[in-house]
């Protein structure tokens, strides 16, 4: 996937809207424009990965970084202590359908497992 037609990318860099809930240096996230919860917050690193599948040894601190993410834009937004789920599809079979690597982080109902 280039980086060009990758469609995050085009989010992050601003050509495509985005609302936009978190960003530092490392990673953005913004809300799913399809929600599945009440909150449905996508968090993806900067840099382009296509999927985990793609993660090398060094983006280790980046990977934990987009996880520690996860309750802490929860608890921004008001969700974490009522708990919140986090997801990572990966390829086809995980049902992953924009190839750049991305945490969805859901909450604000009581969800159901398994998934689908
Ligand atoms: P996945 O199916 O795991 O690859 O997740 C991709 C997610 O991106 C889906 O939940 C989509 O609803 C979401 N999505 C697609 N296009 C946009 C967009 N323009 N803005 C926000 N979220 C999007
Ligand atoms: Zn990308």
């Amino acid at each position: 996937m280039s980086e060009s037609t990758c469609l995050f990318c085009r989010i992050l860099s601003g050509e495509i809207p985005s609302t936009k809930v978190y960003e530092d240096r490392l990673a953005y996230a913004f809300n799913d424009i399809d929600p599945q919860a009440p909150n449905h917050i996508l968090i993806i690193p900067k840099e382009h990965i296509d999927s985990l599948n793609d993660v090398s040894q060094g983006d280790e601190s980046l990977l934990g970084h987009l996880l520690r993410l996860a309750p802490k834009v929860a608890n921004q937004i008001g969700f974490a202590e009522s708990g919140f789920r986090t997801v990572i599809n990966t390829g086809g079979d995980g049902g992953q359908s924009v190839e750049h690597l991305h945490l969805h982080l859901l909450g604000g109902r009581s969800l159901t497992w398994p998934p689908g």
